[in-house]
Parts: structure tokens; sequence; C-alpha cells
């Protein structure tokens, strides 16, 4: 691995016929910071920010201890792009929380926690925005478990009301914060279209879009075997999803684990997608995948995930591939 790393670190992450892919990090905790540079990520594609909330009693954040937080997010990405998902905390990112779920996959979790307690979207937003206002044109707000378009819209309002009391108050803001949703619910994909008018990116989030897509729970180790993020339904909603941010010139990443695996990062890139966003320290070997093919030769292999009707006629054209690649 690291005479791999190595060989591509200081390479660009282009394809072949030099297509320029982003290739972004993931980052759950501070001191993983400094793997944006060693890796030479293309900025922050997932910020996650739920392992800032305070586990003690009722679910509260330290607003101070949030921009704190981004604030060390930038200035580990140089100038690049930093894309910070607002909490996404219930499913298996458990509180403390009082109430136990039936199914906590389908329950109180992310945005929907948010919109409950407004006080929380509200500060957490703040936060955000009065960094932001420091580094203008580098922050994407990023609404995760989003299941509808009402959702999208109430946290658009509460992002414009944090920025204009902000404003009013005199502290800098920057007017072009990018807002955009995880794309990991299928009801979402399927009115992708309508999103894309309504949002400046999308992230698609296939650890959480393959669970809800084959009802297959991404935790339970019995049915590991159902949980496929390249059958066919997924693909196709994730093609989906690129073709409406397409027509509309909205950018699309995949920032779920799918995006680390070389022979899957090939196949989203031709499909279209053009950000990537993983744990840094496999970026290099998705990297060298990229670098060894061109759009054309990607393309036709997504032309050929597409048609696929079954997962192991999947998993075959993945063995062909790395049998003839590696
Ligand atoms: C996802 O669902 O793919 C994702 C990136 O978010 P998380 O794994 O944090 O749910
Ligand atoms: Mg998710």
């Amino acid at each position: 691995e690291e005479k791999l790393l190595r060989s591509v670190i200081d390479k660009p992450a282009e394809t072949l016929c030099g297509k320029k892919i982003s290739l972004q990090a993931n980052i759950d905790f501070e001191d993983e910071v400094l793997n944006i540079e060693k890796y030479r990520a293309d900025g922050i594609g997932l910020l996650r920010t739920d392992t800032l909330l305070m586990n003690a009693g009722p679910i509260s954040m330290d607003g101070k201890r949030q921009e704190q937080f981004c604030q060390t997010a930038y200035s580990g990405s140089g100038s690049a792009l930093v894309t910070i998902r607002l909490l996404d905390v219930g499913g298996d990112k458990l509180l403390d929380l009082k109430t136990r779920e039936a199914n906590p996959f389908l329950g109180w979790r992310g945005v929907r926690i948010l919109l409950d307690r407004r006080e929380l979207l509200r500060s957490q937003l703040k936060a955000i925005c009065r960094v932001a206002g420091q580094q203008p044109g580098r922050t994407r707000i990023l609404v995760p478990m989003i299941s509808n378009m009402d959702e999208l819209r109430e946290v658009k309002t509460e992002l414009e009301s944090v920025q204009k009391q902000l404003a009013e108050k005199g502290t800098p803001i920057d007017k072009n914060i990018k807002l955009g949703v995880m794309v990991e619910v299928p009801s979402v994909a399927l009115q992708v279209k309508h999103f894309a008018k309504e949002v400046d990116f999308f992230s698609i989030g296939t650890n959480d879009l393959t669970q809800y897509t084959l009802a297959v729970d991404r935790g339970n180790h019995l049915i590991s075997d159902l949980y496929q993020p390249m059958h066919p339904a997924v693909l196709a909603f994730i093609s989906m999803t690129v073709e409406a941010g397409d027509e509309r010139d909205v950018p699309v990443a995949v920032c779920g684990e799918l995006a680390s695996d070389p022979f899957a990062a090939m196949v989203l890139v031709g499909l279209g997608v053009n950000e990537l966003s993983m744990t840094p320290r496999l970026i290099p070997r998705v990297k060298q995948a990229i670098r060894l093919h061109t759009i054309r030769e990607m393309g036709e292999l997504a032309r050929q995930v597409l048609a696929s009707v079954s997962i192991k006629e999947i998993k075959k054209l993945k063995e062909e591939w790395q049998s003839a690649y590696e």
C-alpha cells in the first residue's frame, strides 16, 4: 500500500483520457483532518458533524465546538470546498435517547430530528454560517435523510433566516453557500428531477440508499449477503440522479462506502459521477484505477452493469475486469 501511495500520490486524479475527477475526503473526527493533505484529497465531500453531539441528557449542541470543528476542517483543506453535513443522528448513530424505537432506521433520524428540534438546527446553521462568512465560496451544507421536498424547503427557510440574522448583526456572511441533499432514500431518487430544481448539489449516500432500496438493514449480519450496493436497482437510482443533475448542471457526488471500491468507482465515473468522497487513506487505490482507464471504457462498463439484472452478473463482470487489469 505504501508503494502504491508513493507511485500515485502526486499524480492528478484524472482518467487516461484526461478528465478530472474530484476525489474528496470523508471526515468524522478532528484528528483525521491531517489525512486530507496527506492523501491529496480535493477538499471534504462529507464532514460528519454528529461526532460532536453532546451525549449527555437531552440532545444539545455546543455552538462554539461546532464552529471550532468547521474551522479545523477548513484549515486542513487548503482552499478546496468543504461539505458539512447537518447532524445525522438516530438510526445506528444512536444518542442516549429515552425512547427506544422498534425500527430506528425508519424512525426519528437525521433531518427529522432537526425539524422537530429547531433550536438544534438553528444553532448548527449559525455555527456553519459564521465560519463560512470568513471563507466565502467554500461551503456546502448537506442535509441528511431527506425523504420529501418539504423537509428541504423548511431547512432552506431556516438557513435564509439564520443568514439574515447574522447579517443584521454585522457578522460577515457568505451569500454563496451551497445547499444540497443526501440522496439516500428511494423517494428522493425517484423524484430527483424535482429536487434538481431546488438544490445546488447532490450527494448520494449508498450506505443508506442500499439498505432502504433493498430492505436490508446495513448492520444486520444475518442478511449481510443481501446487502449489495451494486444491486442493479441501486445503480439505477444512481444513474437517475446523475441524469437529473446533468440536466440542470447540479453536481453529483457519491459519498457512501461504494465510492472507495476501485471497481465501483470506475462504474460510477462511467455513469457520469465526477466527485467521489471516501476515507482519505483509500484515495490512492481509486485514483490508480481511474488513471488506468478512459471515460469511454468506463462508460462501456457502466452500460454493461446497468444492463444486468442480477447481482451475480455484476460480480462476474467485476471479476473479469479485475483479472484483466490486475
Ligand atoms: C451513506 O448513507 O451512504 C452515508 C454516506 O452516510 P452515513 O454512512 O453516515 O449514513
Ligand atoms: Mg446515510
